[in-house]
């Protein structure tokens, strides 16, 4: 195996923005449901043992929950078989209908002394198969399979003991727990419309301006949101404020701008594919060489600008080569060699971050000049040419 080999080898894989996220958040809800099916089963098998030595066994626990085991094994083979999550979720709200109504039908008919007590076992199921529905479908169905379940759990009890002419021992009781239980269903539907309409929306905007702000490829800032950020973050790094637009008065720190070099040979040559994941991996790479408070940001096409607050021009010298080293060594998909050029300046007082990019860019059109894969800089504003170019590094 050749280096470059060994090094695509032990390469990461490239990052796509939310494909990876949205595939760990299906199997970790996958996984979910197999544990909480797990102790279903477990649950329901104990109550079921408890049921039968009760002196009058209730007879709906004991037929539905045998079938609630079953249809527990059927969700952890259906999840494990990585079969849709839907059907799992309206077999499960329709099972637990099924054991409302039976609950709200049988109860009354079997009479008994502690009838209310039992009626009220319905609605704690209610509100939990409520809170199921507000965590598997959406609000909407969630709000209907809510009232749907709460009207039939409240008023066939009702009929089928007038119906059966019964009389209740204490029907205020049951009354009481089934405005109780209205009352925590109305509360958690209203909180889910809330949800829904504000704090929704808000997450929408924020997601929207996250979205303007940031490089659909790359998942760095972009342009737009780059300007307001460094000079945000360099004049927060000595917590002053921004004098009048585009002047930096006293920013403090040091700008690279990086560009990928022949990068039109690596498109023409192996395609925009190939050529996209390389701008995605040398993304990463750069972030991985930064220190938090460190600004990178996609500047446009195979450029990149990255802000070092308050750091002087010697260390971002440094840093700059370990960025340089750091992409050169990164494995690339299709064998491709991939270096970088540099143009590096620091930031002094009374120098506006307009000025400084176009110095960053100057010196990197020199590093260019020079024969590409190194670092250049500017160390003083304005640049002197006469005095010549500080070459601080040549390629590998
Ligand atoms: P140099 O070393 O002088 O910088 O040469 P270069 O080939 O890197 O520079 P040039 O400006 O000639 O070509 C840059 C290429 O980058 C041209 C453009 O098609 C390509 N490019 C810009 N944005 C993207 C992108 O988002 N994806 C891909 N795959 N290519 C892009
Ligand atoms: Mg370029
Ligand atoms: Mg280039």
């Amino acid at each position: 195996m050749t280096a470059p080999e060994r090094r695509r080898a032990s390469a990461p894989p490239i990052p796509r923005p939310g494909v990876a996220s949205d595939a760990a958040l299906d199997d970790l809800r996958r996984r979910l449901y197999i544990g909480i099916s797990v102790l279903g089963i477990g649950i329901q098998a104990a109550m079921w043992i408890l049921n039968l030595h009760r002196d009058a066994p209730d007879p709906v626990t004991t037929y539905t929950n045998p079938l609630f085991t079953v249809l527990s094994s059927w969700v952890i083979w259906w999840m494990a078989r990585r079969r849709p999550v839907e059907i799992v979720n309206w077999v499960g709200l329709s099972a637990c209908g099924l054991v409302i109504i039976l609950r709200a039908v049988i109860t009354p008919l079997m009479g008994g002394a502690d009838l209310t007590t039992s009626l009220q076992d319905l609605y704690w199921l209610l509100v939990i198969v409520s809170i199921i529905a507000f965590l598997t479908v959406d609000y909407r169905r969630a709000m209907l399979v809510t009232a749907g379940f709460y009207v039939s759990g409240t008023l066939l009890p009702w009929g089928v003991l007038l119906l059966d002419g019964a009389t209740l021992s204490a029907p205020a009781r049951l009354a009481q727990g089934q405005l109780l239980c209205g009352i925590v269903l109305i509360t958690l539907c209203s909180l889910a419309w809330y949800r829904e309409h504000f704090q929704r929306g808000r997450e929408e905007l924020q997601l929207t301006q996250r979205l303007a702000s940031t490089d659909a490829l790359t998942g760095l800032h972009n342009r737009h949101a780059l300007y307001p950020l460094i000079e945000a973050v360099l004049h927060a790094d000595h917590g002053e404020a921004s004098g009048t637009e585009g002047r930096s008065g006293n920013l403090r720190g040091s700008l690279l701008l990086i560009d990928i070099d022949h990068f039109k040979r690596i498109n023409d040559r192996l395609g925009h594919n190939v050529g996209d994941d390389v701008l995605r991996l040398v993304a990463v790479t750069l972030k991985h060489h930064l220190r938090g408070d460190d600004i990178v940001g996609r500047w446009g096409g195979e450029e990149y600008l990255v802000a070092l607050p308050g750091v002087t021009y010697q260390d971002a010298l440094v840093v700059a080569e370990r960025l340089r080293h750091g992409v050169q060594r990164s494995g690339y998909p299709a064998g491709v060699d991939v270096t970088i050029s540099v143009g590096l300046t620091e930031l002094r007082g009374g120098d506006t971050l307009r000025g400084s990019v176009a110095r960053a860019d100057t010196a990197l059109y020199e590093a260019k000049r020079q024969g590409r894969n190194r670092v250049q800089h500017v160390q003083d504003t304005p640049p002197v040419p006469a005095q010549g170019w500080p070459t601080t590094a040549s390629g590998d």
